[in-house]
């Protein structure tokens, strides 16, 4: 059964630094490589963000409910945001204009809006950062009142005791500049949207190949270059 969604947050970051990167995720994912230190950070970043969870001793975690049913994410978030006054949810998940977004701690006050906190382990409030949270707050605020959306970050550094917890957590409001960027994400969907339709970009490599992340493609794209050059 076709998905109900095109795109993911880590699919737009993707597309954001490079289109053919983007078409890559979306048809041939199987391609990508990391590195170790690539698998070691993911790993730092999930022990970070279940730290912080933590500080939610009751909250509802959607993927371990659902684990791979993705398309189900959003029914069982709007389920329980509709039912319950308060509540805690990790991994929410919430679909606009063909993308789904999964939030790391969302807080359903009394008032029926939301609180969405955004878990982030490295030690500075990247501008890479804020692109994934201002896409996480368009999706959401098509979907449900938002009252707050903040980053939270890693105070000490990357290294930190996370036994320690009490100042490790910076958390920054964001709200007013994520909700002045809608246009701009609506726009930049549309365009991938626009790219998904055709085929594999040919795309050259360069230095955003690095930046802001090492594309796991790089490798199968560096080939492409070697075939080019027996011609
Ligand atoms: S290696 Fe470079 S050109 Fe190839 S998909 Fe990645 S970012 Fe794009």
């Amino acid at each position: 059964m076709a998905q109900s969604y095109l795109l993911t947050k880590s699919k737009y970051i993707r597309g954001l630094q490079c289109d053919r990167a983007l078409w890559l995720d979306v048809y041939n994912p199987k391609l990508a490589r990391y590195t170790a230190e690539q698998m070691r950070r993911f790993d730092h970043g999930r022990e970070f963000e279940y730290a912080f969870k933590d500080t939610f001793p009751d909250g509802i975690d959607i993927s371990a409910e659902l684990k791979r049913n993705t398309d189900a994410y959003p029914i069982l978030t709007a389920q329980l945001l509709n039912q319950e006054e308060e509540v805690n949810l990790f991994e929410a998940g919430f679909l606009y204009n063909d993308v789904l977004v999964l939030a790391d701690v969302v807080h359903r006050r009394p008032d029926g809006t939301l609180d969405i906190y955004e878990v982030k382990s490295g030690s500075t409030l990247s501008e890479t950062y804020k692109r994934d949270a201002a896409l996480q707050h368009y999706v959401i605020a098509h979907c449900w009142e938002v009252n707050k959306f903040c980053v939270v970050y890693n105070g000490m550094s990357d290294k930190s005791d996370l036994s320690d917890r009490s100042d490790n957590f910076k958390v920054v409001d964001l709200t007013d500049e994520l909700a002045a960027q809608h246009s701009e994400i609506e726009n930049n969907i549309a365009l991938m949207k626009e790219i998904l339709q055709h085929g594999e970009p040919a795309t050259p490599t360069g230095q955003h190949c690095l930046e802001p992340y090492a594309c796991p493609y790089q490798h199968y794209c560096a080939q492409g270059i070697r075939q080019m050059s027996l011609f």
